[in-house]
């Protein structure tokens, strides 16, 4: 596939240290701005697929993600309750997909939303996203269907930034509106108040360089410096400090739980891996369709998350429509029967199709058939299916693994194990989804907080 000829090429203007080949900031327009939002807008499993595609070879650490992605993948059809399980983990939907068409430059071109029903047309009036449900009459829902709806945005001009600005870009990406003023203070702060080190220089920007910068905003301190200048991508995780566990619980009798076994080895107290059923592996899957921006967002605060951080507070300063909560929307089919993250699925729709006046119910293609009425029972995995978890969110069924195979890789001594049974709340989901994004011990980062408060038990 050839992604360089005839693509469209955006501009950046790079101001640079010579001495240092280091980029002291990029000047930009709405368009370029744009894009570099785009990226903290894509849900978590779609940053993983877009660079798993583009790397090839390499595998993709971005905290826990690149294996979470790769457990989907590798599980069969079978551990999930339905095909469009696998189908919209694998590829997530976003809400923001409508708008991402409209950037100049996208690195994740998406369909059209598409809706589809049965071929029995008009007589069973249900509809689903997807076009391997099945529907309650028993067959396929694999007819499209031409819908009244359409889905529009209400912003004119731009995709997410307001005005029509221009725009300076710091390396560790702060976006601000340009001035004199503003690129006087970056030049001096960068110790460049003496002009004739600086210079200038001219980058096309294309899908490639998009790619890189999608890379190096995990991996690197300064993005532009890497992605455009050197064009070489740090190896290895960029490393923030282990996530510090919630201390303040907020006790609510009512609030849903899903309960774990945690084997653990008794001599350091850490987590080596979760047995859990469905539930928990529903909760974790559902970070994939979470997009970036909320992934940070839900966590509260930003200061841990260097420069994705900065890009999305600069977003939050410069988009045109304000958010009025840190919540994510993402799409009505990714409702589970245990919703523990804070964020919302968007309402599923009564739609009205083109010839007809009748409102069409959409389903939830989680669940097939006759179980449609029972929709709140729905989730992604397999229900009454056990499951393991490592550490490192590598998840797979207990039938297709041996917990004995299991601890003779991990090299511990059966006495040196202990199970405890904890429960989890709202915030621990939370901290596991921030720990995801963080480190590659996202377990222990998370739950550390609810074993250390057990006492040892004597043998
Ligand atoms: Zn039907």
């Amino acid at each position: 596939m050839d992604q360089s000829s005839g693509e469209p090429k955006l501009t950046l203007r790079l101001v640079v240290d010579e001495e240092k080949n280091k980029v002291v900031l990029a000047e930009a327009d709405r368009d370029f701005v744009d894009v570099l939002f785009s990226l903290v807008t894509l849900p978590m499993g779609t940053i993983v697929r877009l660079l798993e595609n583009h790397r090839k070879s390499e595998s993709v650490t971005i905290g826990c993600f690149g294996n979470l992605y790769k457990s989907v993948v590798d599980m069969g059809v079978d551990d999930f309750e339905t095909e469009a399980c696998k189908q919209m983990l694998v590829r997530p939907g976003s809400l923001r997909d409508v708008q991402c068409k409209r950037l100049k430059l996208s690195i994740n071109p998406t369909d059209d939303v598409k809706y589809f029903e049965c071929s029995s047309l008009t007589s069973c009036k249900m509809l689903s996203d997807f076009s391997t449900s099945q529907c309650r009459c028993g067959k396929l829902m694999k007819e499209e269907v031409k819908l009244r709806e359409k889905v529009e945005d209400k912003i004119q001009n731009g995709v997410f930034v307001r005005g029509r600005s221009s725009f300076i870009i710091t390396d560790d990406l702060i976006v601000a509106i340009r001035s004199t003023d503003l690129i006087l203070k970056k030049l001096k702060s960068a110790g460049c108040g003496d002009l004739s080190k600086v210079g200038e220089r001219l980058i096309d920007i294309g899908f490639e360089e998009v790619m890189t910068l999608l890379q190096c905003i995990f991996s690197s301190n300064a993005p532009l410096t890497d992605a455009l200048l050197k064009k070489q991508i740090p190896q290895g995780l960029k490393t923030c400090q282990t996530p510090s566990p919630y201390t303040v619980r907020e006790s609510d009798e009512s609030e849903q739980v899903i309960t774990l076994s945690v084997i653990m080895s008794k001599h350091d107290m850490k987590v080596l891996y979760v047995e859990c059923g469905e539930d928990f592996v529903d909760l974790v899957f559902t970070f994939l369709a979470v997009p970036l921006e909320n992934v940070l967002q839900t966590s509260g605060n930003n200061s841990n998350f260097g420069c994705i951080g900065n890009l999305l507070k600069s977003f939050n300063d410069l988009r045109a429509t304000q958010v009025s909560t840190s919540e994510a929307v993402i799409p009505h089919y990714y409702k589970c029967q245990k919703q523990l993250l804070n964020i919302i699925t968007a309402k599923r729709q009564s739609l009205v199709r083109t010839s007809d006046s009748e409102p069409m119910v959409l389903i939830d293609p989680k669940s097939n058939g006759n179980d449609q009425s029972t929709t709140e029972e729905s989730g992604f995995a397999k229900r009454d299916t056990k499951f393991i978890v490592s550490d490192d969110l590598v998840i797979t069924p207990m039938n297709s693994s041996s917990t004995f195979c299991l601890l003779k890789k991990l090299q511990i001594q059966a006495e040196d194990l202990e199970v405890q049974e904890i429960s989890i709340s709202k915030t621990e989901a939370t901290s596991l989804l921030r720990a995801s994004l963080l480190t590659s011990s996202a377990l222990n980062a998370a739950l550390w907080s609810l074993i250390a408060k057990k006492p040892e038990k004597e043998t």
